[in-house]
């Protein structure tokens, strides 16, 4: 399937010269949704994982699938201040600014295997911040998956030493 259709560009989103990937429109379609998610999951069985860490707010919707279909347990990674328990917290570069993302401080065990899960790859920095906090932890990264990458913003250079899948690439 060509789910590239499905992707609508929002240009000056949201700052000029940002191009937006608005995903709703894939999202307002079960059969592109669920091929998504479909070959998501597919390279997500490779790994055996124990937890699936999902990204505030575009990951949640993919990973919270994704956990639930595969029985994996579900860890939200979320903006500072929104989660009501002990957290830990890493500071990041994003395409369009600079972010903090918290998730709580036992929300991973020692030696759990964990997929990271957003929408879309474009500096790599949030994902970077994500792999941080997991290891902090003690978690081991066995993989990264995203719907979009942007591959002109060389993101997944960033994170090299990592497994990463993605899906609809856009090359400028
Ligand atoms: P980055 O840290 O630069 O890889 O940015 C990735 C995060 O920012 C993801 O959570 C994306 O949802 C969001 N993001 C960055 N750039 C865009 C874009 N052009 N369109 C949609 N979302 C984006």
């Amino acid at each position: 399937m060509d789910l590239e259709k499905f992707i609508r560009d929002i240009p000056d989103f949201p700052k000029p010269g940002i191009i937006f990937k608005d995903i709703t429109p894939l999202l307002a379609e079960p059969e592109a949704f669920i091929y998504s998610l479909k070959i998501m999951e597919n390279d997500l069985k490779k790994y055996n994982v124990h937890k699936i860490l999902a990204i505030e707010s575009r990951g949640f919707i993919f990973g919270a699938a994704l956990a639930a279909w595969n029985k994996i347990g579900f860890v939200p990674v979320r903006k500072p201040g929104k989660l009501p328990f002990t957290t830990i917290r890493e500071s990041y570069e994003l395409e369009y600014g600079k972010n903090i993302l918290e998730m709580h401080h036992d929300a991973i065990k020692p030696g759990e295997k964990v997929a990271i899960v957003d929408d879309l790859l474009a500096t790599g920095g949030t994902a970077l911040a994500v792999i941080k906090m997991a290891k902090k932890l003690g978690a081991e990264v066995s993989c990264l998956l995203f719907l979009i990458e942007l591959d002109f913003l060389k993101g997944r250079e960033k994170i090299s030493s990592y497994p990463v899948h993605t899906y609809i690439h856009f090359k400028e």
